[in-house]
């Protein structure tokens, strides 16, 4: 079977003069048509004469159309050649058993050469787009996979559709797994219910634009580590639509950026929080006491004579001191609703929540004398021979119209109360109104 470059037309009639009508009608439009007398010698001819489009007739002896029909889609490499069933005008009833066995239309008898032709060119013409946009898809997932950026793709369903191996290597789960959950499950309120709408309204012909921002996702691989990742959606349309979803591992970025956050929230000397990690407990404090009031202990601390400290014993002790005295104060407090912060040089600020004023009180008390029992010798001082704490403290038994300077400040007033009455000591004041007892 010779086959030249014009489209080549099985045609399928038990029927001579049918045969013959067909292939006059299609050969003058140079069409390369082989005609079969039955369904077998057909689909024995399909492997070397390989039609782009069939006439099939329904009625023949031994295997009808609709068997023919289905036997031929029924091989993944004929499935996609057109179908057009020839069946005569009062077999009607064979249209819809014809479409389900696969014919993409029908022709009926007698046959006419315009109406021949003008479903045969549609139909080659829509298989050719078929199949383009089928290759199309098919270099496309080739490039996809061959990329190194990791890159997956969804239906506008969110259902998982591809996956390239740097993806794979990524996110750490293959895609037989991610089909378990939609691309959605992967994202956060309210970016996730922005996405699904738009995902759900797409369509071939919308803008680009509503993807472009990267967006922030954690996710957790197998192995049990935290990833930060960082996607982007690009919708594609080929033979449908597919959102191109492209990763960027962003992990060691982010754990460099919380170092640097920590870092900047710690004091590098005793690893306390710093003055700027207070300030940011008080206003979480604060709001939360908004909703929800409960008692709260501010105490200002300062280390006697620790100038004439450093003086004495040089700066190396005194640093060593400053942290001893951090960690004495540490253990007085519980570890998380409240904060022990060096404030700066000898200051130490403690913030202790929820407590009754006669405990705030023992716990104000309680760190003085555990410095005081650290025993950290100290003969430059005038109160006692070994390191000691002033310390000012204020108790609210509700701090929500405070701020936290003002917080700072009062406890700070109180502090200096207890150096001018010698220091080595407590100044503890309950404050039942605070604009009376800062006044
Ligand atoms: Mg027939």
């Amino acid at each position: 079977m010779e086959t030249s470059g014009c489209d080549r037309i099985l045609v399928v009639d038990d029927a001579g003069d049918n045969r013959i009508l067909l292939q006059k009608i299609l050969t003058r439009q140079c069409f390369e048509v082989y005609c079969c007398a039955d369904g077998n010698s057909a689909i024995a001819a399909l492997p070397s004469f390989k039609p782009d489009l069939i006439l099939l007739d329904v009625v023949m002896e031994e295997m009808d159309g609709f068997e023919t029909c289905a036997q031929i889609k029924a091989n993944p490499k004929y499935e996609d050649i057109p179908v057009i069933f020839v069946t005569a005008a009062d077999e009607r009833h064979h249209i819809s058993k014809g479409f389900r066995a696969g014919a993409v239309d029908y022709i009926t008898k007698p046959i006419n050469a315009t109406e021949v032709l003008a479903r045969v060119s549609c139909h080659l013409k829509l298989s050719h787009q078929t199949r383009q946009l089928k290759e199309a898809a098919t270099n496309f997932e080739t490039i996809l996979k061959g990329i190194t950026v990791p890159i997956f793709t969804v239906s506008p369903s969110g259902e998982f559709q591809f996956i390239n191996p740097a993806c794979e290597n990524i996110l750490g789960y293959s895609l037989a797994h991610l089909k378990q959950h939609t691309f959605f499950d992967l994202l956060s309120s309210p970016y996730k219910e922005q996405i699904q709408q738009s995902f759900g309204q797409h369509s071939r012909f919308s803008s680009l634009k509503e993807y472009g921002r990267p967006h922030e996702i954690k996710w957790q691989p197998p192995d049990g580590s935290q990833s930060a990742l960082e996607v982007s959606i690009c919708p594609v349309s080929l033979d449908q639509t597919y959102f191109v979803v492209s990763i960027h591992d962003i992990t060691s970025q982010k754990n460099r950026e919380q170092v640097l956050e920590q870092q900047a929230m710690m004091d590098a000397l005793t690893r306390l929080p710093n003055r700027r990690m207070l300030f940011e407990f008080l206003t979480q404090e604060l709001a939360h006491q908004q909703r929800h009031p409960r008692p709260l202990l501010v105490m200002f601390c300062d280390i006697d004579y620790f100038k004439k400290y450093n003086d004495h014993y040089g700066h190396l002790d005194g640093d060593q001191t400053l942290k001893k005295v951090g960690e004495a104060l540490q253990q007085c407090v519980r570890k998380k609703d409240d904060i022990v912060a060096r404030y700066g040089g000898e200051e130490f600020v403690i913030v202790i929540t929820g407590v009754a004023q006669e405990i705030a009180e023992k716990i104000s008390q309680n760190t003085i004398d555990q410095v005081a029992a650290l025993d950290i010798p100290h003969t430059a001082s005038s109160v006692a021979t070994h390191v000691t704490l002033s310390a000012g403290a204020i108790w609210l038994p509700s701090a929500s119209n405070q701020t936290s300077h003002s917080l700072l400040e009062h406890a700070d007033k109180v502090l200096y109360q207890a150096k001018e009455s010698g220091r080595n000591q407590l100044c503890f004041e309950q404050v039942t109104s605070f604009s009376k007892a800062a006044g």
